[in-house]
C-alpha cells in the first residue's frame, strides 16, 4: 500500500481519491514539491524532460510542450485522458481503484 500523502485539504468528492496518489501511480517519474505542485515526462507526447505540472491537490494538469497542450481540471480527466476513458468511465476506474 501507498503511503497516505499528507495534504490536509480534503478531496471535492468523497469517494474520489487524492490526485496525488493517481498522479503518483500513473506517472513514474513524477517530482513532487513542496508548493503542491509536481513535475513529470508528460505521457500523453513523446516526453524526454518533464513537461508536465500537475497540481497535487486539485488534479489540474498542463503540458508546457507547445506541440502537445495537454491539459485539464481536475484528477477524473487526466485519467479519462491518459487511460482513454470516458468521462464517467474515469470516475468509475478511480472509485474502483481506490475506493
Ligand atoms: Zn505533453
Amino acid at each position: 500500500m501507498r503511503k497516505k500523502s499528507t495534504y490536509s485539504r480534503k478531496p471535492q468528492h468523497r469517494e474520489l481519491p487524492e490526485p496525488a496518489l493517481v498522479f503518483d501511480d500513473l506517472l513514474p517519474d513524477l517530482r513532487e514539491y513542496s508548493n503542491g505542485f509536481g513535475w513529470a515526462c508528460c505521457p500523453f507526447h513523446d516526453d524526454h524532460n518533464p513537461s508536465l505540472c500537475v497540481n497535487l491537490e486539485t488534479g489540474w494538469y498542463k503540458c508546457h510542450s507547445s506541440s502537445c497542450g495537454a491539459h485539464g481540471s481536475n484528477i477524473v480527466s487526466f485519467v479519462g485522458a491518459h487511460l482513454g476513458l470516458e468521462y464517467r468511465e474515469a470516475r468509475e476506474y478511480l472509485e474502483e481503484h481506490y475506493g
